[in-house]
């Protein structure tokens, strides 16, 4: 049973990614009205779900609600699992070409007989909210204005809305994913707030993986290992970030619970701040999507 004391800490140190992003959404459905009150249609967002994985059905369908709460239109684009390469590359073809639509994404993971980097690469950088195009990266990399990938951009914008101090701070960020930990570990060492940071970028091969992480004092994990660090491995007073997201087996009406790559019961005790998981980048991760639709689309009818 927590005492009072621990209730209060608890609450203080979360970073509660669910609750910034229902606020960052009514700023961004403002901003919607604004622009529909002018007489421009609204940001306009599709997606296309290739096939039948259920956590990417998931994670399409929060998509859609996020987008018909801040008023944006969106469209998903099913396609069964047999699709070709092809097909997926003439569909992307058809919405580039579509004047009435900001933003593409592309649901992955694809089916195995589809490339990856070709479908990301076909997207027209113009609409590549996802940030995966080799043009998006690139120009993240050079720190020109682009579309940065959703998480990222999202726990940037946490690390914001709680004033975390970041400016020559140790931040270490485990994975190194084109889609989370490389682009992660691009704006932490930039030049700008939050950045500023020393970074260290720890992966599978990284020998003594303890002695990073306690010199953290910003730990970003997304390696896809539920509950791989623990307290022990954490730095008093850091701030921890948990990216991961995966489903649990478990005795629960959904038969899975979702865990974190963070363990949380023990890190909790020794952080400053973390993200619970759910709640946390998850939230988050939605509205950096969102702002890059809504990026597009100004970009498109601001001039
Ligand atoms: P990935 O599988 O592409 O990359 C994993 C990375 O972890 C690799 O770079 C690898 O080098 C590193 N790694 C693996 N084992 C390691 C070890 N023992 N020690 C140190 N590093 C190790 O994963 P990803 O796409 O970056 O996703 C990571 C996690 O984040 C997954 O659980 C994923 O579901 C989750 N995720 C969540 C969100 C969100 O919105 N919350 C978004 C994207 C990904």
């Amino acid at each position: 049973m927590p005492t009072f004391a621990d209730k209060i800490r608890l609450t203080t140190m979360l970073l509660k990614g669910k609750e910034v992003a229902d606020q960052i959404k009514i700023e961004i459905a403002e901003e919607v009205k604004t622009i529909v009150d002018k007489g421009v249609r609204p940001p306009h967002l599709v997606a296309i779900l290739v096939g039948e994985d259920g956590a990417s059905k998931t994670y399409v369908k929060n998509k859609e609600l996020a987008c018909e709460k801040v008023g944006f239109s969106s469209t998903l684009v099913r396609l069964p699992e047999s699709t070709s390469e092809e097909e997926v590359l003439a569909k992307i073809e058809e919405i580039n070409n579509d004047d009435g639509i900001d933003g593409l994404i592309v649901q992955l993971p694809l089916p195995k007989h589809i490339s990856e980097h070709k479908v990301t690469q076909a997207i027209d950088p113009a609409k590549d909210v996802d940030g995966f195009h080799d043009v998006s990266v690139g120009r993240l990399t050079k720190g020109q204005d682009t579309f940065i990938s959703a998480t990222p951009y999202g726990i940037i914008q946490l690390l914001e809305r709680y004033k975390i101090e970041t400016s020559g701070k140790h931040c270490v960020v485990i994975g190194r994913s084109n889609i989370v930990g490389r682009p992660m570990s691009i704006l932490m060492s930039r030049s700008g707030n939050p950045g500023n940071c020393t970074v260290t970028l720890c992966h599978s091969r990284t020998v003594d993986l303890e002695s990073y992480t306690k010199s953290a004092d910003i730990l970003i994990v997304a390696l896809g290992i539920p509950e791989f660090v623990t307290g022990d491995m954490v730095k008093p007073g850091a701030t921890v970030i948990d990216v991961g997201i995966t489903r649990v087996d478990a005795d629960t009406p959904r038969g899975y619970v979702l865990k974190g790559d963070v363990e949380f019961e023990s890190s909790e005790k020794v952080a400053g701040y973390i993200t619970p998981v759910p709640g946390g980048v998850g939230p988050m991760t939605i509205i950096g999507l969102m702002q890059n639709t809504l990026k597009s689309h100004n970009l498109k009818f601001s001039n």
